[in-house]
């Protein structure tokens, strides 16, 4: 931690959370000054003249590279001018959650991971919701950690989502329960395409952490849980517990004919029946115990956190259902940004499947999900500009492979092609920007379009 007052602070890119970094520490007695490369949104600017916050838009000039330190918007690369300007002068970069965390007062629940971090703190949120216990939820969707902070105590939580980004730059950030989820290829852009450095991203989310706190973990994920072995060897280690689908594990969560079973400090109990779960797809019985683990970490009782998983009904845009039309179930799952979330979407039915796939591609390897694609899936319908990669690497995997122009008309070919008891998926496996503004934007029309069927 560094005494931020009189400082000169740089906060590179001027979206949600840099902005909101800017004036909390405009709040806390720095002088910070905001630059960014592109246009600044005409509501953020407004904000930061009434705030007397000084900042640049289209370009990063000699100023921002005079700050004292740097904080980094998770959106702004490590590989960017800006960045690699302080590091050659050896001088700190920080990122958004670092910096906030400095001022935080309150026990932090951190969750990472490929996939899954937002449905995990939306569903933590709806755990201390239904147990009654004070907390705020920050990270990627909601607000930005520097936006709430002032308001943490010792007798709240904070439930936290953390991306790859806001690990790569922390410095003393300590979450008294920390969750690895998964990890599989997504960004790989910005770690030189290779995933072990992506991976050692996710792994700093412990390496503050001390035998008073928790790290809980998956590990049905080979990577993920070769770490904790590592970590476990560590002086002061945190306590572990580990959650599977498939099997036994000596600390945590576990599922054991049809039900979750929970087994802490050597006591083992039913938790529930995992038919009571109201999420589908197995990669939500994964959540669900990530989930229940960090509930029992923060002393929530096992009638609240079953409730919770009784209870909680997803978010949107993550394996959302539309509406039934003509017996067909529409399923929206448009945050499916890359291959692993669409395999998990894909094995979540176990009827027949058209689906609709398809944006801007991130060198997406489509044969990954072959096996799930000619078990289930009798029709692919390619939209954006991966249209003729999937085509090409498809071709042979699914009988019916055709392409749409728009939603609209994908949701059209889609209602013609599917029967009764059949799904309509849409699970892209690519992003939004192509024909969207995000996968928010893209979630929106396709609903649009399923209801004005
Ligand atoms: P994140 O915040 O990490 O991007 P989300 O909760 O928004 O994750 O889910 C993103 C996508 O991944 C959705 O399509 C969702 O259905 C899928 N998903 C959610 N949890 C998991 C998981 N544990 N493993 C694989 N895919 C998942």
């Amino acid at each position: 931690m560094i005494d931020v007052k009189n400082k000169h602070i740089t906060i590179a890119g001027a979206a949600r959370s840099g902005v909101a970094a800017a004036i909390l520490l405009k709040r806390k007695g720095a002088i910070p000054f905001l630059s960014d490369t592109g246009e600044i949104r005409s509501d953020f600017a407004e904000k930061l003249h009434k705030e007397s916050i000084e900042f640049e838009e289209n370009a990063h000039t000699e100023k921002a590279m005079q700050g004292d330190f740097l904080v980094m918007s998770p959106g702004v690369p490590t590989s960017s001018s800006i960045a690699q300007s302080y590091l050659n002068d050896n001088k700190p970069v920080f990122s958004e959650i670092e910096m906030a965390s400095w001022f935080n007062r309150s026990p932090i629940i951190a969750v990472t991971g490929s996939n899954g971090k937002t449905t995990v703190a939306n569903w933590m949120h709806h755990t201390w919701t239904t147990a009654q216990k004070e907390h705020i939820v920050a990270g990627n969707i909601g607000y930005a950690f520097s936006e709430l902070v002032d308001q943490t105590d010792e007798n709240k939580d904070v439930l936290l989502e953390v991306s790859s980004f806001q690990l790569d730059h922390i410095d003393t950030f300590k979450p008294t329960v920390s969750m690895i989820l998964n990890i599989t290829p997504d960004h790989m852009n910005r770690y030189d395409n290779d995933i072990e450095k992506y991976a050692a991203s996710k792994y700093r989310i412990a390496e503050n952490q001390t035998s008073d706190d928790w790290f809980i973990f998956n590990s049905d994920d080979n990577r993920v849980s070769g770490f904790a072995k590592k970590l476990s060897e560590r002086e002061n280690a945190p306590k572990m517990m580990a959650f599977s689908t498939k099997s036994e594990v000596p600390n945590g969560a576990f599922i054991q004919n049809g039900q979750l079973i929970l087994r802490l400090d050597n006591k083992e109990e039913i938790l529930m029946d995992i038919d009571d779960i109201a999420l589908p797809g197995k990669h939500n019985l994964s959540n669900g115990m990530a989930t229940a683990l960090a509930a029992r970490a923060s002393e929530i009782r096992n009638e609240h956190i079953r409730e919770s998983l009784r209870s909680f009904e997803g978010v949107e845009h993550r394996l959302e259902f539309v509406r039934t039309y003509n017996g067909v179930k529409y399923i929206n799952d448009s945050k499916a940004t890359n291959i692993n979330a669409v395999w998990f979407a894909l094995d979540s039915f176990n009827v027949p499947i058209v689906l609709i796939l398809g944006g801007r591609d991130k060198g997406n390897n489509y044969q990954e999900l072959e096996s799930q694609l000619r078990e289930k899936v009798h029709t692919v319908i390619a939209i954006g500009e991966a249209r003729e990669a999937i085509k090409n690497q498809l071709k042979s995997t699914v009988p019916n492979l055709t392409e749409a122009e728009t939603m609209k008309e994908a949701v059209k070919k889609a209602s013609k092609t599917a029967k009764r008891g059949e799904v309509v998926l849409l699970s892209p496996a690519c992003a939004s920007f192509d024909m969207f503004e995000n996968y928010e934007h893209r979630g929106e029309v396709f609903k649009q379009a399923v209801l004005e069927l």
